[in-house]
């Protein structure tokens, strides 16, 4: 029987989130709602395993997990993606909600802090690549796109959120367009 659990963090893992990600991708083919979805990778986590070793590097995963990446809704996806990196499956919520929440996991990353042999530290930032389910299109070529926009991120300085812009809803580019007409 394969397994649907991380065992370190207790999420879902990288398979479990693959066949949800199927279903959800199926149900929005049908119905059309809007599914978003964010890679988070943690930046620099070397240096954490450097510092404090693998057992601190653990801890600080356990602690993204459970402090950090608790704060998405319920319905939402959270799942261990691979080493230091998560994946956030949205159903029925387009880009901008999803950066809303994104933003909520930077503001508890800055307020969270762990104990490492008895020193308190806080946690190390992420970047993450996020996109909307454009229609018609494979989930693999919807997590690519995802992961593009996060090495994006990376490349551009680390601690920020890159949003794919190749497709958009027709109310999001509206949203988009006049934005970029107010004055600054
Ligand atoms: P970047 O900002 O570019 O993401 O830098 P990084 O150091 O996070 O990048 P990279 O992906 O090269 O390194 C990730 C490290 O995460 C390497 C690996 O040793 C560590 N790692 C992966 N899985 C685990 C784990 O389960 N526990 C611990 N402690 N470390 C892990
Ligand atoms: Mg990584
Ligand atoms: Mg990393």
């Amino acid at each position: 029987l394969l397994s649907l659990t991380d065992e370190l963090t207790g999420l879902p893992n990288r398979r479990a989130f693959l066949r949800r990600l199927e279903d959800e991708v199926a149900r929005v083919q049908r119905y059309g709602f809007p599914l978003s979805l964010a890679l988070i990778d943690l930046d620099k986590f070397k240096e954490i395993n450097d510092k404090y070793g693998h057992a601190g590097g653990d801890e600080v995963l356990r602690v993204y997990s459970k402090n950090i990446l608790s704060i998405f809704r319920h319905h939402d996806l959270v799942a261990r993606y691979g080493g230091e990196e998560f994946a956030v499956l949205l159903p029925n919520t387009e880009s901008e909600g999803a950066l809303r929440a994104l933003n909520k996991v930077k503001n508890r990353c800055g307020e969270t802090r762990w104990q490492s042999n008895g020193s308190v530290v806080s946690v190390p930032t992420f970047s993450a690549g996020l996109a909307l389910y454009k229609p018609g299109e494979t989930s693999t070529a919807f997590v690519e796109r995802v992961d593009k926009a996060l090495y994006r991120a990376k490349r551009l300085g680390r601690n920020r959120v890159e949003i794919d812009m190749t497709y958009q809803t027709e109310a999001e580019a509206r949203t988009a367009n006049q934005k970029g007409a107010e004055p600054t």
